[in-house]
Formats: C-alpha cells, structure tokens, sequence
C-alpha cells in the first residue's frame, strides 16, 4: 500500500478528501494522527504556491509522501478577494462566521448580476524529498447570496449559490457538493496520475 499523509487540519475538507480517494489502494494518515506534524505558515501568493509550501514542508519534515491542497473564494466584484486570505478574511485565520459576515457587508450594495463568484481548489503532492511530483486544479462557479442557508458544508458555504441548483452548498447535500465541487473536480483529474505515480514507484 502506498502510504500518503493527508496535509490539513480541516475535518471537513478532510472528509471530502477521504471520500473520493481510493482507500484500497491508498494508506492515508492525517496530521491529527502525526505528533510532530508542523504547522506550516501560508505565505504564498497564490493558492498555488500555499499548496506547494504545505506539501513540501511537511514532508520534508516528516519524511513522508504528503498530499495538500490550497482552496478559497475570488470575487469578482471585490477584485478577486478573499482569495488566498479566504480562510482569515475576517482577521482570525479559520473563523466561518466572521468571514461570512465580512463578505456579506463588502457585498452590501452590489446587485446579483455582478454577485459571481467561483472556488478554487489546488492539490500538489510531495515527495519525502520535498520535491513538486503532482500538481492539479479545479474550480466550481456560483452566485453570492444577500443572506445565509443551510448548515452544511464549512466556509463560505452558506453564502455559495449554485446556479443550477437555485442553493447554497450549504443547502445541498454533500453528494451533490462531492460531484461539483472546486476540490472534486481537482481530485477527479488528480487520481488517475496519481496512480500511474504509485505504479511506476513501485
Ligand atoms: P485554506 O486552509 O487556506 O486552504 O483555507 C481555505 C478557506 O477557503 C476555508 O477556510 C474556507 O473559508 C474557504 N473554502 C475552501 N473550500 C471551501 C468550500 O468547499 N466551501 C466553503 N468554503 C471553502
């Protein structure tokens, strides 16, 4: 079995990693379960290179194939932001509440047709070595709501309204968010390179 380390400390992005790779095949382990994982501090500029930092820092440090991933929300409106601050828009890194309320007052006065919005999923895979061996990406498109709804999901997902839904992800069940999303969508074209990795490693 291949053994791979899953780089975040978000239960809830965790869970929607977990479910769409193939376990058979894949050990994973998550930090939770690494003592001496570290924290590594996200100083990139783009989601991009924060994934990358996660990835190869940890697995330097553990010695460990490691699998991380950057994701947030560009707004259009707001130029681009939260962006990369998406997890600490607010100010306290992690903070939900905060960050929605945040874009719900920055978006106060812009009307619908100019409320789009899209997720952005980065995934890199490091080598023991701290070496880039897979990078892949995916992004899902939707609408900033004027209020809340729903209590699934995390993040920004009370506010995301997909279009063909006429619902926020957080309305949504999550097998619906599992085929749509920014981060399904980036692992669904990651997996098959990833075990062709596996296969030639081997
Ligand atoms: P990261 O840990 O820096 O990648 O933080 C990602 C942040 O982007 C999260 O804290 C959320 O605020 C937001 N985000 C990423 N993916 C999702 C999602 O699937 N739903 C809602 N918010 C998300």
């Amino acid at each position: 079995m291949f053994e791979l380390v899953l780089g975040t400390n978000n239960a809830k992005k965790l869970i929607e990693l977990r479910l769409l790779l193939p376990e058979d095949q894949v050990q994973l382990t998550t930090l939770a379960e690494i003592p001496d994982s570290i924290d590594v501090e996200e100083t990139g500029d783009t989601f991009q290179a924060n994934a990358a930092l996660k990835a190869t820092e940890q697995a330097k440090h553990l010695q460990r194939w490691v699998l991380a991933e950057d994701s947030g929300l560009t707004v259009n409106a707001l130029k681009g932001q939260p962006g990369v601050m998406s997890a600490r828009y607010a100010g306290t890194h992690g903070d939900d509440e905060a960050n929605n309320d945040k874009l719900l007052r920055e978006l106060e006065t812009v009307p619908d047709e100019r409320r789009d919005a899209y997720f952005n999923c980065y995934l890199c895979l490091s080598d023991p070595e701290g070496q880039v061996r897979l990078e892949e990406n995916g992004r899902c498109g939707g609408r900033i709501a004027h209020q809340r709804s729903g209590g699934a999901g995390f993040g920004y997902d009370p506010l995301f309204i997909i279009r063909e839904y006429h619902r926020t992800f957080g309305e949504l069940d999550l097998t619906v968010k599992q085929a749509i999303s920014h981060r399904s969508r980036a692992l669904r074209k990651f997996i098959p390179r990833l075990l062709r990795l596996i296969e030639q490693e081997s």
